[in-house]
């Protein structure tokens, strides 16, 4: 199937490195169904990505819900006959040492990063088995590849995420779905803006390119990994890092 004719889910779609990916994805003609919590963004995000009419498909939802994360797949498969592309990007932080970290910060990083991506993994892979054909995406970290102080919970969410594209890849390769997921650095967004200036020295100290990320940055990587121009990887982890991640 040519690419501009996939249907794409991703997650966390209303802002940041979500949005972007929505961006690169409808250029190459893709009909994508957007995710998020933050319905109000909706309106905004149509009039942002070009207004493409039946191309951008906005829907709520919170990917902690296994049920509902199900039912929005199953919707969608019924709406446009296929589904050929998850990107589960949704995370959050919840930042604290170790020490002091509290069960309600851990617990929601790893419903969020991790669950939500297992539960969304595995109500696709019904169906990109039954096609023969399907791509996922994971947004993993540089904190899941190397650990981070003070991001215990998110660091071991994302370490989860990778395990999890290693053997999702593995069990499915056979039937032509792949699955890779993208290792972001230290990224111009929302997420990172919130930081105090503190820690966004010590980041920018670490990356060897000496500069943030862009969210399109990240939107490319995803997009090949997405596309058919990576149709004999799968397994493998993209990190888009300015050179941290060696
Ligand atoms: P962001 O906070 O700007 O955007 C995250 C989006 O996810 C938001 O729109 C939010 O509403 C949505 N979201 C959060 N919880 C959700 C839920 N339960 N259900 C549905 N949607 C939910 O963050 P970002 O910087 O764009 O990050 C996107 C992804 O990239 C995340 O997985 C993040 O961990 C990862 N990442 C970001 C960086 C960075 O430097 N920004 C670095 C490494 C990895």
């Amino acid at each position: 199937m040519a690419d501009s004719d996939k249907v794409a889910i991703v997650t966390g779609a209303a802002r940041g490195i979500g949005r972007e990916v929505c961006r690169e994805l409808l250029a190459l003609g893709m009909t994508v169904v957007a995710v998020d919590l933050l319905e109000e963004k909706f309106p905004e995000m149509q009039s942002d990505l070009g207004s493409p009419g039946e191309k951008l498909d906005c829907r709520k939802l919170d990917v902690t819900d296994s049920e509902g994360f199900t039912a929005l797949v199953d919707a969608a498969a019924e709406k446009y006959a296929h589904v050929d592309l998850l990107v589960n990007n949704a995370g959050i932080t919840r930042d604290g040492l170790l020490m002091r970290m509290d069960d309600k910060d851990w617990d929601l990083v790893l419903k969020v990063n991790l669950y939500g991506a297992f539960y969304g993994t595995r109500a696709v892979s019904r169906y990109m088995v039954r096609q023969r054909g399907g791509s996922i995406v994971n947004m993993a970290s540089y904190s899941g590849l190397e650990g981070n102080r003070g991001q215990a919970n998110y660091s071991a969410s994302k370490a989860g995420l990778l395990g999890l594209t290693k053997t999702t890849a593995i069990e499915l390769a056979g039937k032509s779905v792949r699955c890779n997921a993208v290792a972001p650095g230290f990224i111009r967004t929302e997420m990172t803006d919130a930081l105090a200036q503190q820690a966004k020295d010590i980041a920018l100290s670490m990356i060897p390119m000496k500069r943030m990320g862009e969210a399109s940055d990240i939107a490319r990587a995803v997009a090949f990994l997405a596309s058919d121009a990576s149709s004999y990887i799968t397994g493998q982890v993209l990190s888009v890092d300015g050179g941290m991640h060696t």
